[in-house]
This record gives structure tokens, C-alpha cells and sequence, in this order.
């Protein structure tokens, strides 16, 4: 684990990008599989609008999978997924659900917005333009708006100065802050990361966390895939931990991490802890 090192990063409290409230996250009895192997094995979970989620187990549980399908970047096998009553993916028609089509899906999945290990950054845009790209695309905000909210954004994540810099040119930690204002671009109302520090350097991971707790307490509603189990006590309400598909045990953290009732969850923390 990364050593406790002072953040440099000043992030700036106000104003929030969250006007409205975070949504609503139910999954229903989701399960999907890779040819024989089951990923997600009948996952129903709840996340109330605002809520902070810690997800955590070990390598190949599904935690992945199971972020992935809260976006429709996975089709889940049976179950569903919804958001604010939505379902992910599909339109309602009477009792029965259609699934939608790439520009209806495109459009859908920006109020998730996502953020992965390896930042994804898109080498051949400038930071400023990663940032500005889905607004335009997606939303077809005019330029000059989207560049102006933009770079708002950039100072939020500590990184004014870098707007005309590209990815390559950043830290890992930089571009990871790009890679969470680009997610932010979009005013996602359910904000998904997936293990964002894993991949950074120790002394870079405490300039991400610090931007994603004070995420935490935007109003979003923000699921995390960490093994930082310390930052996952402070930030989170719940912790869910997933095995071999399946929820083992979910409750706050000081329950599920400190007292666990399953010998499972406990096992897995003595190994990360
Ligand atoms: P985690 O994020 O908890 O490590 P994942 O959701 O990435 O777990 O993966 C769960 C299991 O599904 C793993 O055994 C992984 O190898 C398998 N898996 C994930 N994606 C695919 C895929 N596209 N095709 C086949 N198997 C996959
Ligand atoms: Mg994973």
C-alpha cells in the first residue's frame, strides 16, 4: 500500500459540478457468464442516489464485469439493470424490453460516467480536447462552452496549467485526474471507477484519491473498485464484498471491513490490509 504522503494537489471545493442529485442504481438479479464460467451469479444490489460504494474482492471476482454491465458495456445474461427507474440499456415498451441501438446506448451511457485503471486517455488529443470531446460529440454543446466548462473542470482536478499539454507528456496521476474530469465532462449523475490507482506509482495515488473523496462528497453517485481499503473506510457508506460472482457481504465499512460476519471477507482483508 502507498505510503501516507501529503497531497500536493489543491482541489478546489466549490463550485460543485453536481447541481442535481446522483441517481438511483438498481441491479436486479444480474447474472452473466463467459462460456462456462459464471461472472456474476444472481447480483442484486441497490445504490441510493449519493450513495459512495466500495467494491472490493479478490482478482477475477466480477467486479469489473459487474461496473461494466452498470454502463451497458456488458450485456448481462439475465436480470437487469436500472437507473432512476430507467433500465440500462433497453427501453421499456408495455412489460416487455427492447434493446437499443448504438445512439440511443452512446447517449444513455453518458449519465455514467467511467474511469479506468489505465486512465484511456485518447493519445492524440490534448488534454483540453479529451476533456471537450464527448460534450460536443455527445451532447453537441457548442465549443467555446464545453472549452470554458472544461477547463473549470481541469482546475477542480489541479491541472489548469496542463489544458494544452498531451497525455503522454503527463504523470500517471495527472492523466488519471485528466481521465476523471473528462468522466465529470458529461455531469454524470452515477460515476464508476475501476481500481483508478492500481496502475500509478505509490507516491502518485494520494493526488487521485484526494480528487475522487472530494467526488465522494459531490452528490454523485460514485461506485469504487479499490484495494486501498483505508481510503474505502473513509470515503465509503457501504462495502460490498464480491466472490466468485456473488455478494458475500455488503453493510458500512466499519461493519464489513472491521467486523466481518463472513469468514470469506475476512480472509481476503488479511491478505490486502
Ligand atoms: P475482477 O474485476 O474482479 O478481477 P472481472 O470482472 O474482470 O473480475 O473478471 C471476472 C472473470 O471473468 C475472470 O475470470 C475473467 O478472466 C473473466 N472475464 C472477464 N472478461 C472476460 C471476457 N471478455 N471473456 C472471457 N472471460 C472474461
Ligand atoms: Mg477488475
Amino acid at each position: 500500500a502507498a505510503a501516507p504522503t501529503p497531497s500536493p494537489v489543491r482541489v478546489e471545493a466549490a463550485p460543485r459540478v453536481f447541481t442535481g442529485r446522483g441517481g438511483k442504481v438498481e441491479i436486479h438479479n444480474v447474472s452473466k457468464s463467459y462460456g462456462l464460467l459464471r461472472v456474476l451469479d444472481d447480483v442484486s444490489l441497490t445504490l441510493l442516489p449519493g450513495s459512495v460504494t466500495a467494491l472490493i474482492g479478490p482478482s477475477g471476482s466480477g467486479k469489473s464485469t459487474l461496473l461494466r454491465s452498470i454502463n451497458h458495456l456488458e450485456r448481462v445474461d439475465s436480470g437487469f439493470i436500472a437507473i432512476d427507474g430507467e433500465p440500462v440499456g433497453y427501453r421499456r415498451s408495455g412489460d416487455r424490453l427492447h434493446e437499443l441501438k448504438e445512439p440511443e446506448i452512446l447517449k444513455r451511457r453518458a449519465d455514467v460516467g467511467m474511469v479506468f485503471q489505465n486512465f484511456n486517455l485518447f493519445p492524440h488529443l490534448t488534454v483540453l480536447d479529451n476533456v471537450v470531446e464527448a460534450p460536443i460529440v455527445v451532447r453537441g454543446r457548442p465549443r467555446a462552452e464545453a472549452e470554458a466548462e472544461a477547463r473549470e473542470l481541469l482546475a477542480r482536478v489541479g491541472l489548469a496549467d496542463k489544458a494544452d499539454a498531451w497525455p503522454r507528456q503527463l504523470s500517471g496521476g495527472q492523466q488519471q485526474r485528466v481521465a476523471i474530469a473528462r468522466a465529470l465532462a458529461l455531469k454524470p449523475k452515477v460515476l464508476l471507477f475501476d481500481e483508478p490507482t492500481s496502475a500509478l506509482d505509490p507516491e502518485l495515488v494520494n493526488e487521485v484519491l484526494d480528487v475522487i473523496e472530494e467526488l465522494a462528497r459531490s452528490g454523485v453517485t460514485l461506485v469504487i473498485v479499490t484495494h486501498e481499503i483505508g481510503f474505502a473506510r473513509r470515503i465509503a457508506d457501504t462495502v460490498v464484498f464480491l466472490e466468485a460472482g456473488r455478494i458475500v457481504e455488503i453493510g458500512p465499512p466499519a461493519r464489513v471491513l472491521d467486523a466481518p460476519d463472513q469468514q470469506r471477507t475476512a480472509r481476503f482483508l488479511s491478505k490486502v490490509l
